[in-house]
């Protein structure tokens, strides 16, 4: 029984920014302090339901995401 070793060490560049973000929400012009992934529980769920970004900006169909949001939110 013979095994061949495979020893390839897989170096990955560290491009990984890593920047200090503010324990503040993300998205624009909200000052609520962050909860999940730099947002606040109120823009986490708008993150969640695509009518924010991660970097908390809005996607040009906003509006009607933000429509389709708020009626979900009325039927849940
Ligand atoms: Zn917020």
């Amino acid at each position: 029984m013979s095994e061949k070793l495979k020893h390839k060490a897989q170096q990955q560049p560290a491009t990984n920014n890593v920047v200090a973000m503010p324990s503040q929400c993300g998205c624009e012009g909200c000052k609520k302090k962050a909860d999940q992934m730099n947002f606040c529980a109120e823009h986490f769920d708008w993150f969640k339901f695509g009518l924010i970004t991660k970097e908390g900006k809005r996607p040009t169909d906003f509006d009607k995401k933000f429509s389709a949001y708020t009626k979900h939110q009325k039927v849940a």
